[in-house]
């Protein structure tokens, strides 16, 4: 644009700003948590469980059971492609299974190596990424390496070149189906790569975290890589941890976590848990197991879920393409699955909108959430979460955020050009 058309580009932005401002809104795009109407889909779990024993016998109400019930360790084999033996279900958080697992690797060390506490260790992030792994890895003091997500998974190459040569370099996270936020699922090759890379370390991790293994937005099924036979096959069986839950399944505050792993694995989680556990909530186990009978019918399920979230990620790309296509000051993307869009807005200018927003009653979450330390060196990555308000709400707020993101294009090129002029 000449000068010219550039402040009238910004003046046109500003007063719809202002009409956004006067509008008195009041919407949040901030978490990823299911929405009312998705969490009425389980409410079948409220008459549940109708007996107090399971299919073995089992009477669900008393203390034991480490591993969780043979029924509902059966039902996430299949969903994950696993055997049943190396399933263990537990609480209602696979966060609190990853923690878990991280504290034992520092404390105890990992199965196949010796504690990690007071080491100066690493783990690879892939980013942007989960806030909260980062957040937990940083809780720790443990050094974040951040490696690019691309469309088919993480920059394997960028990984192998930061796990080969340092024993310091102890794991890394990733997110392998519709991850967040940035919705990619990694490819069979990579995922093959990732089992198969040489590590300094003898006992490296991947924390494989299938947090939306089943959470599609189209007919197209993303299947999720077997990471664990892959990496078994390479032999490096010890090498994943696989995580999932039914948070974003039945209900977000109390589904069904589980983890799957080698036999080792499984037998490392059990042997350190012991001391924390007398066993897992079994009658929220044997309600899960009858309200979805099998695996088929927690997939059955997920397409009700499908038929909720569908067009408010429509209504997501609606609204950025009505304000912002052609315009070259965002790219966002159209993900499959999961319950996020990844918007990258001009450079500088992340924080920006995000103000701008909050102060026009829109609250999203904050820039540079999904980088280690909230850190995004180039300021220019926004979470987009619409899965929680009303269809409605997402179609006013992302009309919002698409006017907020133009401004700050506008006011961010404006003011270069008057730098250089
Ligand atoms: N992993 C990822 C990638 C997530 O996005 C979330 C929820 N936002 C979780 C884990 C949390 O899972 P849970 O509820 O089982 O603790």
């Amino acid at each position: 644009l000449s000068p010219a058309e550039l402040n009238d580009f910004l003046a046109a932005k500003r007063a719809a700003y202002q009409a956004l401002q006067g509008r008195g809104l009041k919407l949040d795009l901030t978490r990823g948590k299911p929405s009312a109407a998705q969490l009425d889909l389980a409410d079948g779990l409220l008459k549940l469980p109708t007996s107090i024993s399971d299919a073995d016998g089992v009477d669900v109400r008393n203390y034991g059971g480490l591993t969780g019930i043979r029924q509902i360790r059966e039902i996430f084999a299949e969903l994950l492609w696993v055997e049943p033996e190396q399933v263990i279900a537990g609480g209602n958080s696979s966060l609190t299974m990853m923690h878990d697992c991280l504290v034992q690797m520092l404390l105890h060390g990992p199965v196949d190596g010796q504690p990690w506490v007071g080491q100066p260790i690493k783990f690879v992030c892939p980013v942007p990424g989960y806030d909260r792994h980062f957040t937990m890895l940083a809780s720790y003091g443990i050094e974040m390496l951040p490696v690019p997500m691309e469309a088919d998974g993480p920059d394997v190459a960028a990984i192998e070149a930061l796990v080969k040569d340092d024993p310091m370099v102890k794991g890394m996270w990733i997110v392998p189906t519709y991850a967040n936020p940035v919705g990619s699922t990694i490819s069979h090759e990579k995922a093959a790569l990732l089992a198969a890379m040489p590590t300094a370390a003898a006992d490296f991790k991947i924390f494989w975290d299938n947090a939306y293994a089943f959470h599609h937005l189209t007919e197209e099924e993303a299947k999720s890589e077997d990471i664990i036979s892959l990496c078994s096959a390479a032999g490096n069986p010890n090498r994943p941890i696989m995580f999932a839950s039914t948070s974003k399944i039945t209900y977000a505050g109390a589904g069904v976590a589980v983890l799957a792993a080698s036999s080792a694995n499984v037998g490392w989680y059990q042997k350190h848990y012991q001391y924390a556990s007398i066993g897992p909530d079994k009658v929220n186990q044997l309600r899960h197991v009858q309200f979805f009978t099998n695996a088929q019918g927690v997939r059955d399920h997920m397409v009700k879920h499908r038929e909720i979230l569908a067009p408010k990620f429509a209504a997501v790309d609606a609204a950025l393409t009505a304000e912002l296509a052609g315009l070259g000051v965002a790219e966002w993307t159209k993900p499959t699955g999961g319950y996020f869009v990844n918007l990258d807005v001009v450079d500088g200018t992340a924080g920006r909108v995000v103000q701008l927003a909050k102060e026009a009653g829109i609250v999203l979450t904050p820039a540079g959430a999904s980088f280690p330390h909230g850190h995004d060196p180039r300021d220019r990555n926004i979470r987009l979460a619409p899965s929680f308000p009303v269809l409605e709400e997402v179609e006013t707020a992302m009309a919002g955020v698409a006017t907020c993101v133009a401004l700050a294009a506008a006011e961010e090129l404006s003011g270069r050009h008057t730098a250089s002029a």
